[in-house]
């Protein structure tokens, strides 16, 4: 088995996600691109998962404070930067979808418990617009290389439907954020009978502004959804304020 994964390595050696170095085959970063990752871990708001600098005395940030987010917590895994950036528009726009298998194995390693504890898994949605131009849901790749690990739960693709197509988030200033995501999702029609007393994982690439998974969830909930626990490969770290 060691002869032929060594074998293996030799003609198909596994690349840095990164910047392409050549890793050993269970790697997925090289020596000088894993320390700039910066994992999210404790400290962090215990619902929306904002990394805090210090471990303060509240568990939750300024945000969420104020204004209870629709979802009962976030899992992510990084926080997002230059290097996150790279390697998400690959996995969006250079059609790189085995960086999806990758990205799954280690969400699903962050966010074991949250899997099983789940009746449903589904992915926020893409405009019909902007999926045509993207040929594929980035969303949608992660959470069904996900179920590779979990094949025993339930994922429904087209759960969610985006109704308005927005602009990015990112593009925006708060007040404009705020109204973009305004009714811009809904249940789909075919499983309305189907939210009532759910426990929702919610599946995204990147979390901005916490506002798609915050107009998600606020409608899963609407519903009657009992839990929705969202979950993203990377958190931009945006003052909480201003999230
Ligand atoms: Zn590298
Ligand atoms: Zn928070």
């Amino acid at each position: 088995m060691k002869i032929l994964k060594n074998f293996l390595e030799i003609i198909f050696p596994s690349h840095c996600l990164a910047c392409e170095k050549i890793v050993n085959r269970d790697g997925l970063f090289c020596s000088e691109c894993w320390p700039k990752l910066q994992f999210i871990c404790e400290p962090k708001c215990q619902i929306c998962a904002y990394p805090f600098e210090f471990q303060g005395l509240s568990l939750l940030c300024a945000k969420c404070l104020t204004k209870r987010p629709s979802f009962d917590k976030a899992v992510v895994l990084f926080r997002y930067n230059h290097i996150l950036r790279k390697i998400i528009s690959s996995l969006k726009y250079r059609d790189q979808t085995f960086l999806a298998k990758k990205f799954a194995r280690l969400l699903f390693d962050k966010a074991k418990s949250e899997i099983a504890d789940c009746d449903l898994i589904i992915a926020v949605p893409l405009h019909v617009k902007r999926l045509r131009k993207r040929k594929f849901n980035q969303a949608i790749l992660l959470a069904k290389n996900l179920l590779k690990f979990a094949p025993e739960k339930n994922f429904i693709a087209d759960f969610l439907v985006r109704i308005k197509d927005t602009k990015p988030q990112v593009e925006l200033k708060k007040k404009e954020r705020e109204n973009n995501l305004k009714n811009a999702f809904t249940v789909n029609a075919k499983y309305l009978k189907e939210v009532r007393g759910k426990k929702i994982l919610l599946i995204d690439d990147v979390t901005t502004t916490g506002a798609t998974f915050e107009n998600c969830a606020k409608i899963l909930k609407k519903h009657g959804a009992k839990k929705v626990v969202v979950l993203a490969i990377a958190k931009t770290a945006l003052i909480a304020n201003d999230q």
